[in-house]
């Protein structure tokens, strides 16, 4: 019976370990079958750019739905945010590759949100300083695991290809770094589209990567203060930009009256929830009127509208 029962249990290793090398195998088929470069476009010279589809974080999109991509000076490059997943980030390092042979010497993280950072650990191998806003990592701790299990669940993807990278330098204010004759100055915000947006410009150009704080065609994302976004706006509206990259949506040439669709809609649900707040209606109210207007001008708008209104009304309530 025991020697039956350890004979059971071998058949049974054999069977796990084969299993487990028949995933693995699987695995490694997903990962090259991502592995070819990922599509940028040089809107400006030595300024790369991969226009994320406007598509929600679901299966089979392996986490690329965010515009992402890469600044090359003459000793070195900066990738400025990496997309949803390492499988992501590997192929948008493949298409640094297809361009230059410089080092990657930095990675810039523009904010928390899963979409922007799960890409950055395929970049370690090239030992890349990884820098965010002062409050990224705080951000980064409380929400990372969260992030990592949804995406797990909803994109099909492993542990493995959601590891959560932190900065090892922090931007408080602002901070230059030289690429090799290409300043880029990266200004970390106050409060707006969350507590941690980072934007990156690129003085040789004059292109201004926004992160999420511009958000173009796809709705906007309430994550940190409507009434805080406002004001950053004005501060991203006095920036002389000859190009700009949203976290979202289509290059703009035409700054800053690019801002203006966004500016309505954060300025229509902050100044709407206050009014509902002042006429004593309740948070229901509040969801099915404010900025309802705005539904016909924004993709993916019955997905998060309903949540900015919850987050600003919250919001004005503490105001
Ligand atoms: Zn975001």
């Amino acid at each position: 019976m025991l020697r039956r029962n350890s004979h059971l249990l071998r058949r049974e290793t054999k069977i796990t370990r084969l299993a487990r090398g028949i995933i693995g195998v699987l695995a490694l088929m997903a990962s090259h079958a991502r592995a070819e470069p990922l599509t940028v476009a040089e809107i400006a010279p030595g300024v790369f750019v991969h226009s994320g589809p406007h598509e929600d974080l679901l299966h089979p999109n392996p986490g690329d739905i965010a515009n992402i991509g890469f600044v090359v000076g003459a000793d070195a490059v900066a990738v400025i945010d990496t997309g949803g997943s390492r499988q992501v980030g590997k192929a948008l390092m493949q298409a640094v590759r297809a361009r230059t042979a410089l080092p990657i010497r930095y990675v810039i993280l523009t904010h928390v949100h899963p979409d922007h950072i799960f890409g950055a650990a395929a970049f370690l191998e090239e030992k890349p300083q990884v820098i965010g806003h002062a409050r990224l990592p705080a951000a980064l701790a409380a929400r990372g695991g969260h992030y990592r299990r949804n995406m797990e669940r909803d994109l099909g993807l492993s542990a493995a290809d959601l590891t959560v990278i932190t900065p090892d330098r922090t931007v408080t204010a602002t901070m230059e770094i030289d690429l090799g004759g290409r300043r880029l100055v990266l200004r970390a915000h106050p409060t707006a589209h969350t507590d941690n947006d980072l934007s990156v410009f690129d003085t040789a150009t004059a292109t201004l990567w926004t992160g999420d704080l511009l958000f173009r065609e796809r709705v906007p994302v309430i994550d940190g203060s409507a009434k805080g976004w406002l004001k950053v706006m004005d501060e991203l509206a006095a920036i002389k930009a000859a190009r700009v990259v949203p976290g979202h949506g289509p290059v703009a040439t035409d700054w800053p009256a690019a801002l203006d669709p966004q500016r309505r809609y954060v300025t229509l649900v902050h100044d709407g929830v206050r009014a509902h707040i002042r006429a004593r209606k309740n948070l229901d109210q509040a969801v099915k009127s404010v900025a309802s207007e705005e539904s016909g001008s924004w993709l993916l708008f019955d997905r998060y509208h309903a949540r900015n209104v919850t987050a600003a009304f919250v919001e004005a309530e503490w105001d």
